[in-house]
């Protein structure tokens, strides 16, 4: 093992799995135990029992369980009926599944740029990208900070369009003191397992306000059906397993001590390395906004020497995202041929993600700012 391995010696990791924390691996594995024990592997209590406590985690009235961050994003925009061909207008610095779920759920993405310092689609970029055939918008809380929802909700309700808030990095994190994925028509989560709440697979949740929409969803995961065998519309299989809503329940009483962990770790990065010339932190989040630190992105206009730095003093460093959406092979055709959203597009070359995870010690901190600090570029 590594106890004789001094911590100098050993690479920072850019995350790490539930294996690390032999405590939670006993735990967790005994969930596992108890719903195979059950052999009640799809619906049936446990994924009821996450639902409603997820649920009230969120501060929502419904949550739904389904089978991915991607798969909530598809249910979402199915239940809000979105038809062949509608627009919907997404952030062009995102994971790809954004603008992917529109795709699958019949309709096009359209692509707004972001704001260089947050990061985020804001209120004046989603004004930009508008177009009277757009029916909805897909703002994303990017590396678990909170998109302007005072100013994107003002805009859609004045266009009378939905809103579907992408919180797959964000869990937790609260705008003006209200949970993200409570602001639209519905919010969506990702549970892979390196996000901020991770199942150990793949898993996602819907939570929303209408009950229109918890009941549609409900029937979309599972084939349109009921009662058994009587489908009402066409579905898919996108439930979430007994054995993932077991491990999540566990794991999300532990999600806001997790998220403060997350957040003092910035805090302690900002202080060990502040007044840096080349490299810009993310900037801290300020109210009504909020940040729960799934990545921790810095920029640097060398960023290629400051990953080669960063990785011979022992760092691993990861890029969110190395291609905006709107310039990768599968969305090229979407976008017209003048870059819709340069700012975006630059910022791909700048980004750089730092290791960011709960448990992080005092003196891998140290090791990151240490690092920055020394970095010329
Ligand atoms: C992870 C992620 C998704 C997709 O979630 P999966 O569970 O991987 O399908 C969607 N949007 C964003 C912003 C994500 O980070």
């Amino acid at each position: 093992m590594t106890q004789d391995v001094t911590a100098a010696d050993t690479r920072v990791p850019l995350t790490v799995m539930d294996n690390h924390d032999p405590e939670l691996l006993r735990e967790l594995m005994e969930a596992v135990e108890r719903v195979a024990e059950t052999g009640a592997f799809t619906g049936g209590s446990f994924v009821e029992r996450f639902e409603s406590a997820f649920a009230s985690y969120c501060e929502a009235t419904y949550a739904i369980g389904v089978s991915s961050g991607t798969e909530a994003l598809i249910l979402a925009l199915r239940a809000l009926e979105i038809e062949p061909g509608d627009e919907v207008i997404v952030p062009a610095n995102s994971f790809v599944a954004t603008a992917e779920a529109v795709w699958l759920a019949g309709g096009r993405p359209r692509f707004a740029d972001v704001d260089p310092d947050t990061q985020l689609m804001t209120p004046g970029t989603l004004e930009r990208a508008y177009d009277p055939r757009v029916r909805g918008v897909i703002p994303v809380h990017l590396f678990g900070r909170t998109a302007d929802m005072h100013g994107i909700m003002a805009l859609t309700r004045e266009w009378g369009i939905w809103v579907v808030e992408d919180s797959a990095q964000a869990h937790g994190a609260r705008y003006a003191g209200r949970p993200v994925g409570t602001w639209g028509d519905a919010g969506t989560f990702s549970f892979y397992p390196a996000k901020n709440l991770g199942a150990w697979g793949d898993a996602g949740a819907v939570v929303t306000g209408r009950a229109d929409v918890a009941e549609r969803i409900r029937l979309l995961r599972s084939h349109g059906e009921q009662p058994r065998y009587h489908h009402r519309m066409i579905g898919t299989t996108g439930r979430l397993d007994a054995l993932q809503a077991a491990v999540l329940e566990r794991k999300l009483e532990r999600l806001e001590n997790w998220n403060s962990q997350r957040r003092r770790i910035a805090e302690s990065l900002h202080e060990a390395a502040s007044g840096l010339e080349h490299i810009a932190l993310p900037p801290r989040p300020e109210a009504p906004a909020d940040h729960v630190y799934h990545q921790f992105v810095v920029r640097a206009e060398q960023r290629d020497a400051l990953r080669a730095h960063l990785d011979s003093a022992g760092i691993a460093t990861g890029l969110h995202y190395p291609v905006p959406i709107h310039r990768s092979d599968a969305f090229r055709a979407f976008a017209p041929e003048h870059d819709v959203a340069p700012v975006a597009t630059r910022l791909a070359g700048e980004i750089c993600s730092l290791p960011m995870f709960p448990g992080m010690s005092d003196s891998q901190i140290e090791r990151v700012a240490d690092a920055l600090l020394e970095f010329v570029p």
